[in-house]
Protein backbone atom coordinates (compact mmCIF):
# COMPACT_ATOMS: atom_id res chain seq x y z
CA UNK A 1 0.00 0.00 0.00
CA UNK A 2 3.18 2.76 0.57
CA UNK A 3 5.80 2.60 -1.45
CA UNK A 4 8.54 2.25 1.73
CA UNK A 5 9.20 3.62 4.71
CA UNK A 6 9.42 7.57 3.31
CA UNK A 7 5.66 6.66 1.87
CA UNK A 8 4.50 5.98 5.15
CA UNK A 9 6.09 8.68 5.82
CA UNK A 10 4.70 10.89 4.32
CA UNK A 11 1.23 10.02 4.32
CA UNK A 12 1.40 9.97 8.42
CA UNK A 13 2.58 13.15 8.19
CA UNK A 14 0.36 14.48 6.04
CA UNK A 15 -2.04 13.07 8.24
CA UNK A 16 -0.91 14.55 11.15
CA UNK A 17 -0.92 17.91 9.80
CA UNK A 18 -4.90 17.02 8.71
CA UNK A 19 -5.35 16.33 11.93
CA UNK A 20 -3.55 19.34 13.67
CA UNK A 21 -5.34 21.55 11.31
CA UNK A 22 -8.83 20.10 11.96
CA UNK A 23 -8.13 20.29 15.43
CA UNK A 24 -8.13 23.81 15.80
CA UNK A 25 -10.15 24.14 12.63
CA UNK A 26 -10.14 26.99 9.65
CA UNK A 27 -7.95 29.50 10.00
CA UNK A 28 -9.25 33.05 10.57
CA UNK A 29 -7.16 35.19 8.64
CA UNK A 30 -6.46 39.06 9.98
CA UNK A 31 -3.68 41.49 9.69
CA UNK A 32 -2.94 41.59 13.32
CA UNK A 33 -3.74 39.41 16.15
CA UNK A 34 -3.90 41.34 19.46
CA UNK A 35 -3.46 38.92 22.92
CA UNK A 36 -5.51 40.70 25.78
CA UNK A 37 -8.59 42.75 25.21
CA UNK A 38 -8.10 45.26 28.17
CA UNK A 39 -7.60 49.10 27.42
CA UNK A 40 -4.07 48.37 25.67
CA UNK A 41 -5.32 46.23 23.68
CA UNK A 42 -8.89 47.17 22.45
CA UNK A 43 -7.18 50.74 22.11
CA UNK A 44 -4.53 49.41 19.32
CA UNK A 45 -7.19 47.16 18.07
CA UNK A 46 -9.03 50.52 16.96
CA UNK A 47 -6.23 52.66 15.82
CA UNK A 48 -5.24 49.47 13.38
CA UNK A 49 -8.99 49.55 12.53
CA UNK A 50 -8.82 53.29 11.82
CA UNK A 51 -5.58 52.88 9.85
CA UNK A 52 -8.03 49.54 7.64
CA UNK A 53 -6.46 46.36 9.10
CA UNK A 54 -8.52 43.58 10.01
CA UNK A 55 -7.66 42.83 13.63
CA UNK A 56 -8.46 39.79 16.36
CA UNK A 57 -8.71 40.90 19.74
CA UNK A 58 -8.04 37.65 21.45
CA UNK A 59 -9.40 37.55 25.45
CA UNK A 60 -9.28 35.31 27.60
CA UNK A 61 -12.10 36.31 29.99
CA UNK A 62 -15.88 36.36 28.95
CA UNK A 63 -15.76 40.50 29.19
CA UNK A 64 -13.76 43.46 27.90
CA UNK A 65 -11.48 46.35 29.74
CA UNK A 66 -9.90 44.30 31.77
CA UNK A 67 -8.93 46.25 34.54
CA UNK A 68 -11.57 48.70 34.14
CA UNK A 69 -14.28 47.35 36.02
CA UNK A 70 -17.23 48.76 37.07
CA UNK A 71 -20.01 48.04 39.53
CA UNK A 72 -23.52 48.38 39.03
CA UNK A 73 -26.32 47.63 41.14
CA UNK A 74 -29.50 45.69 40.19
CA UNK A 75 -31.62 49.16 40.31
CA UNK A 76 -29.46 51.22 37.93
CA UNK A 77 -29.22 54.04 40.56
CA UNK A 78 -25.79 54.51 40.48
CA UNK A 79 -22.26 53.38 38.97
CA UNK A 80 -19.55 52.94 40.58
CA UNK A 81 -15.69 51.92 39.74
CA UNK A 82 -13.86 48.99 41.34
CA UNK A 83 -10.52 49.30 39.51
CA UNK A 84 -9.76 51.97 37.08
CA UNK A 85 -12.03 55.24 38.23
CA UNK A 86 -10.03 58.60 37.32
CA UNK A 87 -7.47 60.08 34.53
CA UNK A 88 -5.29 62.66 34.74
CA UNK A 89 -6.02 65.44 32.30
CA UNK A 90 -5.30 63.84 28.96
CA UNK A 91 -6.35 65.02 25.44
CA UNK A 92 -6.09 61.30 24.38
CA UNK A 93 -8.70 60.30 26.80
CA UNK A 94 -10.96 63.62 26.19
CA UNK A 95 -10.57 62.83 22.47
CA UNK A 96 -11.84 58.73 22.77
CA UNK A 97 -14.40 59.40 25.22
CA UNK A 98 -15.92 61.94 22.98
CA UNK A 99 -15.58 59.74 19.92
CA UNK A 100 -17.60 57.29 21.67
CA UNK A 101 -20.23 59.67 22.69
CA UNK A 102 -19.27 59.40 26.69
CA UNK A 103 -19.20 62.00 28.99
CA UNK A 104 -16.72 62.63 31.06
CA UNK A 105 -17.01 64.70 34.33
CA UNK A 106 -14.41 66.10 36.94
CA UNK A 107 -13.16 63.96 39.61
CA UNK A 108 -10.95 64.20 42.79
CA UNK A 109 -8.38 61.69 44.72
CA UNK A 110 -8.71 63.52 47.86
CA UNK A 111 -12.05 64.95 48.26
CA UNK A 112 -13.46 61.62 50.44
CA UNK A 113 -12.99 61.95 54.20
CA UNK A 114 -10.14 59.82 55.17
CA UNK A 115 -9.33 57.82 58.04
CA UNK A 116 -5.82 55.92 58.64
CA UNK A 117 -5.90 53.18 60.62
CA UNK A 118 -3.55 50.48 61.49
CA UNK A 119 -4.96 47.08 59.65
CA UNK A 120 -2.06 45.09 62.31
CA UNK A 121 -4.13 46.41 65.51
CA UNK A 122 -7.33 47.39 64.43
CA UNK A 123 -6.40 51.09 65.92
CA UNK A 124 -6.14 54.60 64.63
CA UNK A 125 -2.66 54.89 63.52
CA UNK A 126 -1.08 58.08 64.86
CA UNK A 127 -0.02 59.22 61.70
CA UNK A 128 -1.29 62.82 60.74
CA UNK A 129 -1.75 64.59 57.37
CA UNK A 130 0.86 67.46 56.34
CA UNK A 131 -1.18 70.51 55.78
CA UNK A 132 -2.18 72.07 52.93
CA UNK A 133 0.96 74.47 52.45
CA UNK A 134 2.99 71.67 52.90
CA UNK A 135 1.26 69.03 50.71
CA UNK A 136 1.35 71.85 47.79
CA UNK A 137 5.36 72.60 48.45
CA UNK A 138 6.05 68.41 48.03
CA UNK A 139 3.46 68.62 44.79
CA UNK A 140 5.63 71.19 42.87
CA UNK A 141 8.50 70.07 43.72
CA UNK A 142 7.29 66.74 42.13
CA UNK A 143 5.48 68.20 39.61
CA UNK A 144 8.80 69.98 38.37
CA UNK A 145 11.31 67.41 39.06
CA UNK A 146 8.92 64.62 37.11
CA UNK A 147 8.67 67.27 34.45
CA UNK A 148 11.88 68.69 34.02
CA UNK A 149 14.49 66.86 35.67
CA UNK A 150 13.85 63.88 33.47
CA UNK A 151 12.31 65.50 30.19
CA UNK A 152 12.77 62.10 28.83
CA UNK A 153 10.29 60.58 31.33
CA UNK A 154 7.79 62.70 29.24
CA UNK A 155 7.56 60.83 26.12
CA UNK A 156 5.44 57.60 25.77
CA UNK A 157 6.69 54.29 26.51
CA UNK A 158 9.97 53.41 28.85
CA UNK A 159 13.19 55.20 26.92
CA UNK A 160 15.71 55.71 29.59
CA UNK A 161 19.56 56.95 29.01
CA UNK A 162 22.70 54.76 29.04
CA UNK A 163 23.79 55.03 31.54
CA UNK A 164 20.47 55.64 33.80
CA UNK A 165 20.59 57.94 36.08
CA UNK A 166 21.03 56.59 39.56
CA UNK A 167 18.31 58.90 40.67
CA UNK A 168 15.63 56.67 38.81
CA UNK A 169 17.12 53.53 40.73
CA UNK A 170 16.91 54.83 44.35
CA UNK A 171 13.93 53.80 45.71
CA UNK A 172 11.39 56.43 46.92
CA UNK A 173 12.31 56.18 50.63
CA UNK A 174 15.93 56.93 50.00
CA UNK A 175 15.06 59.54 47.02
CA UNK A 176 12.97 61.62 49.85
CA UNK A 177 15.19 61.32 52.23
CA UNK A 178 17.79 62.59 50.05
CA UNK A 179 16.11 65.44 48.25
CA UNK A 180 14.22 66.37 51.62
CA UNK A 181 10.69 66.05 50.34
CA UNK A 182 8.47 65.99 53.35
CA UNK A 183 7.96 62.64 53.37
CA UNK A 184 4.15 62.58 54.97
CA UNK A 185 2.90 63.25 50.91
CA UNK A 186 -0.65 62.40 50.96
CA UNK A 187 -1.26 61.80 47.35
CA UNK A 188 1.08 58.95 47.65
CA UNK A 189 -1.28 56.65 49.34
CA UNK A 190 -3.62 57.18 47.16
CA UNK A 191 -1.84 56.93 43.89
CA UNK A 192 0.91 54.17 44.70
CA UNK A 193 -2.10 51.81 45.53
CA UNK A 194 -0.96 48.52 43.96
CA UNK A 195 2.94 49.03 44.63
CA UNK A 196 3.26 46.94 48.34
CA UNK A 197 5.29 48.74 50.70
CA UNK A 198 6.02 51.82 48.97
CA UNK A 199 9.13 52.68 50.73
CA UNK A 200 10.92 50.05 48.54
CA UNK A 201 9.87 51.16 45.06
CA UNK A 202 12.66 52.20 42.52
CA UNK A 203 11.24 55.80 41.46
CA UNK A 204 11.38 54.97 37.85
CA UNK A 205 8.37 53.44 38.68
CA UNK A 206 6.88 56.43 40.85
CA UNK A 207 7.74 58.49 38.42
CA UNK A 208 5.99 56.49 35.73
CA UNK A 209 2.96 56.31 37.70
CA UNK A 210 2.96 59.69 39.33
CA UNK A 211 3.78 61.24 36.40
CA UNK A 212 4.34 64.93 35.50
CA UNK A 213 0.54 64.69 33.81
CA UNK A 214 -0.58 63.23 37.05
CA UNK A 215 1.00 65.42 39.85
CA UNK A 216 -0.50 68.58 37.59
CA UNK A 217 -3.72 66.86 37.55
CA UNK A 218 -3.54 66.51 41.61
CA UNK A 219 -2.43 70.28 41.48
CA UNK A 220 -5.28 72.26 38.97
CA UNK A 221 -7.75 69.49 40.22
CA UNK A 222 -8.73 68.26 36.57
CA UNK A 223 -8.60 64.32 36.92
CA UNK A 224 -11.68 62.88 34.43
CA UNK A 225 -14.02 60.25 35.27
CA UNK A 226 -16.68 58.70 33.05
CA UNK A 227 -20.00 59.42 33.28
CA UNK A 228 -21.83 55.84 32.55
CA UNK A 229 -18.37 53.75 34.48
CA UNK A 230 -15.36 53.89 33.22
CA UNK A 231 -15.73 50.51 31.12
CA UNK A 232 -19.10 51.17 29.11
CA UNK A 233 -16.30 52.33 26.62
CA UNK A 234 -14.95 48.62 25.32
CA UNK A 235 -18.11 47.46 24.00
CA UNK A 236 -18.78 50.15 22.30
CA UNK A 237 -14.91 49.94 21.06
CA UNK A 238 -15.49 46.71 19.87
CA UNK A 239 -18.71 47.65 17.72
CA UNK A 240 -16.97 50.52 16.09
CA UNK A 241 -14.05 48.27 15.41
CA UNK A 242 -16.57 45.53 13.71
CA UNK A 243 -18.12 48.31 11.98
CA UNK A 244 -14.78 49.74 10.46
CA UNK A 245 -12.95 45.82 9.65
CA UNK A 246 -17.15 44.54 8.63
CA UNK A 247 -15.98 41.36 10.54
CA UNK A 248 -16.31 39.94 14.08
CA UNK A 249 -12.84 41.16 15.68
CA UNK A 250 -13.05 40.36 19.14
CA UNK A 251 -13.29 37.12 20.69
CA UNK A 252 -13.61 36.79 23.98
CA UNK A 253 -13.50 33.78 26.06
CA UNK A 254 -10.06 33.04 24.16
CA UNK A 255 -7.69 30.80 25.54
CA UNK A 256 -4.18 31.27 23.60
CA UNK A 257 -2.59 27.81 23.46
CA UNK A 258 0.36 28.00 21.41
CA UNK A 259 1.81 31.17 19.23
CA UNK A 260 3.93 29.83 16.24
CA UNK A 261 6.12 32.80 14.63
CA UNK A 262 7.83 31.09 11.13
CA UNK A 263 10.08 33.71 8.90
CA UNK A 264 8.00 34.50 5.67
CA UNK A 265 4.92 33.13 7.31
CA UNK A 266 1.74 34.62 8.76
CA UNK A 267 2.21 34.44 12.76
CA UNK A 268 -0.06 31.44 13.41
CA UNK A 269 -2.59 31.96 16.66
CA UNK A 270 -4.05 28.43 18.29
CA UNK A 271 -6.46 29.19 20.70
CA UNK A 272 -9.26 27.53 22.33
CA UNK A 273 -12.91 30.23 21.94
CA UNK A 274 -15.44 28.77 24.02
CA UNK A 275 -14.15 25.43 24.65
CA UNK A 276 -14.07 24.96 20.71
CA UNK A 277 -10.17 25.32 18.84
CA UNK A 278 -9.78 27.63 16.83
CA UNK A 279 -6.90 29.16 14.86
CA UNK A 280 -5.87 32.68 13.49
CA UNK A 281 -3.35 33.54 10.99
CA UNK A 282 -1.73 36.91 11.30
CA UNK A 283 0.50 38.95 9.23
CA UNK A 284 1.34 40.37 13.29
CA UNK A 285 0.90 39.76 16.68
CA UNK A 286 0.62 42.50 19.59
CA UNK A 287 0.55 41.30 22.99
CA UNK A 288 -0.54 43.54 25.39
CA UNK A 289 -1.28 40.87 28.17
CA UNK A 290 1.88 41.36 30.90
CA UNK A 291 4.59 39.59 29.33
CA UNK A 292 5.79 37.41 32.43
CA UNK A 293 7.35 34.33 31.62
CA UNK A 294 5.18 32.23 33.70
CA UNK A 295 2.40 33.38 30.98
CA UNK A 296 3.99 32.87 28.17
CA UNK A 297 6.47 30.15 28.52
CA UNK A 298 4.67 27.16 26.40
CA UNK A 299 2.26 30.09 24.74
CA UNK A 300 5.05 32.28 22.32
CA UNK A 301 7.24 30.42 20.79
CA UNK A 302 10.41 32.25 22.47
CA UNK A 303 13.50 32.60 21.23
CA UNK A 304 16.48 33.00 23.56
CA UNK A 305 16.61 36.36 23.68
CA UNK A 306 13.19 36.68 24.45
CA UNK A 307 12.92 34.28 27.01
CA UNK A 308 15.85 35.83 29.01
CA UNK A 309 13.58 39.42 28.76
CA UNK A 310 10.57 38.23 30.06
CA UNK A 311 12.12 36.39 32.67
CA UNK A 312 12.86 39.18 34.42
CA UNK A 313 9.42 41.00 35.11
CA UNK A 314 7.86 39.99 38.14
CA UNK A 315 4.46 41.70 39.29
CA UNK A 316 2.56 42.49 42.23
CA UNK A 317 -0.96 41.05 43.73
CA UNK A 318 -3.96 43.09 43.40
CA UNK A 319 -7.49 42.30 44.18
CA UNK A 320 -10.75 44.37 44.36
CA UNK A 321 -13.97 43.37 46.07
CA UNK A 322 -17.43 44.67 47.30
CA UNK A 323 -18.33 43.83 50.56
CA UNK A 324 -21.24 43.68 52.73
CA UNK A 325 -19.96 45.16 56.11
CA UNK A 326 -21.59 46.60 59.78
CA UNK A 327 -20.12 48.82 61.89
CA UNK A 328 -18.06 51.44 59.15
CA UNK A 329 -19.02 54.74 58.86
CA UNK A 330 -20.54 55.53 55.21
CA UNK A 331 -19.12 58.55 54.09
CA UNK A 332 -14.99 58.07 55.06
CA UNK A 333 -12.47 56.03 53.62
CA UNK A 334 -10.22 53.74 55.54
CA UNK A 335 -7.11 53.67 54.33
CA UNK A 336 -3.77 51.51 55.78
CA UNK A 337 -0.90 53.37 57.40
CA UNK A 338 0.53 51.71 60.22
CA UNK A 339 3.61 54.11 61.32
CA UNK A 340 3.69 57.80 61.24
CA UNK A 341 6.11 58.03 58.92
CA UNK A 342 3.17 56.97 55.53
CA UNK A 343 6.24 55.90 53.78
CA UNK A 344 6.90 53.23 55.83
CA UNK A 345 3.33 52.81 54.90
CA UNK A 346 1.13 49.60 55.53
CA UNK A 347 3.07 45.72 55.91
CA UNK A 348 2.09 43.69 52.87
CA UNK A 349 -0.31 41.56 51.79
CA UNK A 350 -3.04 43.74 53.20
CA UNK A 351 -5.54 45.82 52.31
CA UNK A 352 -4.62 49.51 50.94
CA UNK A 353 -8.65 50.68 52.13
CA UNK A 354 -11.55 50.20 52.57
CA UNK A 355 -13.76 52.92 50.56
CA UNK A 356 -17.22 53.95 51.56
CA UNK A 357 -19.99 52.98 48.52
CA UNK A 358 -23.32 54.75 47.44
CA UNK A 359 -25.04 51.87 49.44
CA UNK A 360 -25.72 51.40 52.77
CA UNK A 361 -22.92 48.73 54.23
CA UNK A 362 -21.22 48.32 50.62
CA UNK A 363 -17.32 49.19 50.45
CA UNK A 364 -14.83 49.10 48.03
CA UNK A 365 -11.95 46.65 49.14
CA UNK A 366 -8.42 46.96 47.48
CA UNK A 367 -5.82 44.34 48.48
CA UNK A 368 -2.40 44.20 47.59
CA UNK A 369 0.57 41.24 48.00
CA UNK A 370 4.05 41.86 46.99
CA UNK A 371 3.99 38.96 44.87
CA UNK A 372 1.58 36.28 43.26
CA UNK A 373 1.75 33.47 45.70
CA UNK A 374 -1.87 34.17 47.84
CA UNK A 375 -4.82 32.16 46.18
CA UNK A 376 -7.83 34.02 45.74
CA UNK A 377 -9.85 32.03 48.95
CA UNK A 378 -6.24 32.94 50.93
CA UNK A 379 -7.47 36.75 50.13
CA UNK A 380 -11.04 36.31 50.41
CA UNK A 381 -9.97 35.14 54.25
CA UNK A 382 -7.38 37.92 54.66
CA UNK A 383 -10.05 40.63 53.67
CA UNK A 384 -12.88 39.35 55.91
CA UNK A 385 -10.22 38.75 59.36
CA UNK A 386 -8.56 42.15 57.98
CA UNK A 387 -12.01 44.12 58.28
CA UNK A 388 -13.20 42.34 61.37
CA UNK A 389 -10.11 42.91 63.78
CA UNK A 390 -11.08 46.39 63.01
CA UNK A 391 -12.20 48.27 66.62
CA UNK A 392 -11.40 51.67 66.14
CA UNK A 393 -14.94 53.41 66.02
CA UNK A 394 -15.38 51.71 69.41
CA UNK A 395 -17.59 48.85 68.67
CA UNK A 396 -16.81 45.73 66.95
CA UNK A 397 -16.97 46.04 62.90
CA UNK A 398 -19.22 42.39 61.59
CA UNK A 399 -17.68 41.32 57.85
CA UNK A 400 -21.73 40.03 56.41
CA UNK A 401 -20.30 39.14 52.35
CA UNK A 402 -17.97 39.16 50.10
CA UNK A 403 -20.55 41.12 46.98
CA UNK A 404 -18.37 40.88 43.97
CA UNK A 405 -14.42 39.98 44.29
CA UNK A 406 -11.89 40.41 41.16
CA UNK A 407 -8.66 39.07 40.76
CA UNK A 408 -6.55 42.35 38.67
CA UNK A 409 -2.82 40.21 39.33
CA UNK A 410 -0.01 39.95 37.78
CA UNK A 411 -0.41 43.87 38.39
CA UNK A 412 2.29 46.56 37.67
CA UNK A 413 4.93 44.40 35.55
CA UNK A 414 8.23 45.36 36.89
CA UNK A 415 12.10 44.34 36.74
CA UNK A 416 14.76 44.95 39.47
CA UNK A 417 16.96 47.76 39.43
CA UNK A 418 19.97 46.30 38.50
CA UNK A 419 18.30 45.08 35.17
CA UNK A 420 16.80 48.09 34.88
CA UNK A 421 20.56 49.78 34.87
CA UNK A 422 22.05 47.40 32.67
CA UNK A 423 19.95 48.36 29.90
CA UNK A 424 16.43 46.46 29.89
CA UNK A 425 14.49 48.74 29.17
CA UNK A 426 16.55 49.39 26.11
CA UNK A 427 16.92 45.49 25.48
CA UNK A 428 13.37 44.91 25.44
CA UNK A 429 12.35 48.10 23.51
CA UNK A 430 14.57 46.23 21.09
CA UNK A 431 12.23 43.09 20.52
CA UNK A 432 9.55 45.81 19.08
CA UNK A 433 8.90 44.39 15.60
CA UNK A 434 11.26 41.64 15.76
CA UNK A 435 9.86 38.48 14.70
CA UNK A 436 6.42 40.18 13.50
CA UNK A 437 5.94 41.17 17.29
CA UNK A 438 4.93 44.10 19.20
CA UNK A 439 4.32 44.48 23.12
CA UNK A 440 1.85 47.13 24.14
CA UNK A 441 0.41 48.13 27.53
CA UNK A 442 2.02 48.43 31.07
CA UNK A 443 4.97 46.80 31.22
CA UNK A 444 5.84 48.99 28.58
CA UNK A 445 3.95 52.44 29.17
CA UNK A 446 3.73 52.44 32.59
CA UNK A 447 0.14 51.83 34.28
CA UNK A 448 -2.40 54.43 33.38
CA UNK A 449 -4.97 53.98 30.53
CA UNK A 450 -4.12 57.57 29.12
CA UNK A 451 -0.12 56.03 28.91
CA UNK A 452 -0.95 53.15 27.90
CA UNK A 453 -3.66 54.69 24.95
CA UNK A 454 -0.07 57.17 24.45
CA UNK A 455 2.13 54.58 24.01
CA UNK A 456 -0.06 52.52 21.89
CA UNK A 457 -0.75 55.09 19.75
CA UNK A 458 2.61 56.46 19.32
CA UNK A 459 4.05 52.80 18.44
CA UNK A 460 1.25 52.34 16.09
CA UNK A 461 1.74 55.62 14.29
CA UNK A 462 5.61 54.63 14.27
CA UNK A 463 5.89 51.17 12.87
CA UNK A 464 2.32 51.21 10.99
CA UNK A 465 2.62 55.29 9.55
CA UNK A 466 0.07 54.72 6.50
CA UNK A 467 -3.42 52.96 5.78
CA UNK A 468 -2.98 49.51 5.01
CA UNK A 469 -2.32 49.23 1.24
CA UNK A 470 -4.28 45.87 1.30
CA UNK A 471 -6.33 45.54 3.20
CA UNK A 472 -7.52 41.42 4.44
CA UNK A 473 -11.15 42.60 4.49
CA UNK A 474 -10.39 43.51 1.02
CA UNK A 475 -8.60 40.87 -0.01
CA UNK A 476 -11.08 38.57 1.79
CA UNK A 477 -14.14 39.69 -0.15
C1 LIG B 1 -7.38 48.09 40.89
C2 LIG B 1 -6.79 48.94 39.81
C3 LIG B 1 -7.06 50.30 39.77
C4 LIG B 1 -6.55 51.09 38.75
N1 LIG B 1 -6.89 52.39 38.70
C5 LIG B 1 -6.52 53.15 37.65
C6 LIG B 1 -7.03 54.46 37.50
O1 LIG B 1 -7.80 54.94 38.32
N2 LIG B 1 -6.64 55.18 36.41
C7 LIG B 1 -5.82 54.65 35.45
O2 LIG B 1 -5.54 55.33 34.45
N3 LIG B 1 -5.31 53.40 35.58
C8 LIG B 1 -5.65 52.64 36.65
N4 LIG B 1 -5.19 51.36 36.77
C9 LIG B 1 -4.17 50.90 35.82
C10 LIG B 1 -4.68 50.02 34.68
O3 LIG B 1 -3.84 48.93 34.74
C11 LIG B 1 -4.59 50.70 33.32
O4 LIG B 1 -5.32 51.91 33.36
C12 LIG B 1 -5.11 49.89 32.14
O5 LIG B 1 -6.37 49.36 32.44
C13 LIG B 1 -4.18 48.80 31.70
O6 LIG B 1 -4.73 48.21 30.55
P1 LIG B 1 -4.02 47.00 29.82
O7 LIG B 1 -4.85 46.64 28.65
O8 LIG B 1 -2.60 47.29 29.55
O9 LIG B 1 -4.05 45.84 30.90
P2 LIG B 1 -5.30 45.06 31.46
O10 LIG B 1 -6.40 45.95 31.80
O11 LIG B 1 -4.73 44.15 32.50
O12 LIG B 1 -5.76 44.17 30.25
C14 LIG B 1 -5.11 43.00 29.86
C15 LIG B 1 -6.15 42.06 29.29
O13 LIG B 1 -5.49 40.92 28.82
C16 LIG B 1 -6.24 39.76 29.22
N5 LIG B 1 -5.29 38.66 29.26
C17 LIG B 1 -4.33 38.42 30.18
N6 LIG B 1 -3.63 37.32 29.84
C18 LIG B 1 -4.17 36.86 28.68
C19 LIG B 1 -3.87 35.75 27.84
N7 LIG B 1 -2.89 34.90 28.11
N8 LIG B 1 -4.63 35.59 26.74
C20 LIG B 1 -5.65 36.46 26.44
N9 LIG B 1 -5.96 37.51 27.20
C21 LIG B 1 -5.22 37.71 28.31
C22 LIG B 1 -6.82 40.15 30.56
O14 LIG B 1 -7.95 39.35 30.87
C23 LIG B 1 -7.18 41.61 30.32
O15 LIG B 1 -8.46 41.76 29.80
C24 LIG B 1 -5.69 50.53 37.78
C25 LIG B 1 -5.39 49.16 37.83
C26 LIG B 1 -5.94 48.38 38.83
C27 LIG B 1 -5.62 46.92 38.87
Amino acid sequence: MFNGFSGLLNFMLAFGCILCSMSYGEEIPRDVCIIGGGASGMYAALKMADKHYSVAVLEKTGRLGGHAQTYRPDDGAFVYDLGVRIFPDSERIKEVFDRFGQKLKRASIVDLKRRYVDFETGLLSDYEEPGYWSTMMSLLYYWYYSGYTFSFMLKSGTHLPDPVPEDLLLNLGDFLRKKKIDIGFTPLIHYLQGYGAIESVPMLYVLKNITHRVASSILWNNFQTPVEGVDAIYPAMSKEIAKLTGQQSVFVNTQVQTVKRVPDEPVLVETVHNDQPQSYSCKYLFVSAPPLLETFEGVLDLNEQERLLLSKFKARGYWTAVVKAKGLKGDEGVFNVNTKNMIKAAKFPGIYAVLPMPLADHYNVLFGADDLSLSDEDVRQRIKADIEHLKFGGSPVKFIDFIEFHNHSPFGPYVEVDDIRSGFYRDFNALQGKRSTYYIGTAVSGPSTPDCWDHTGDLINEYFPDDNPVSRKSEEL
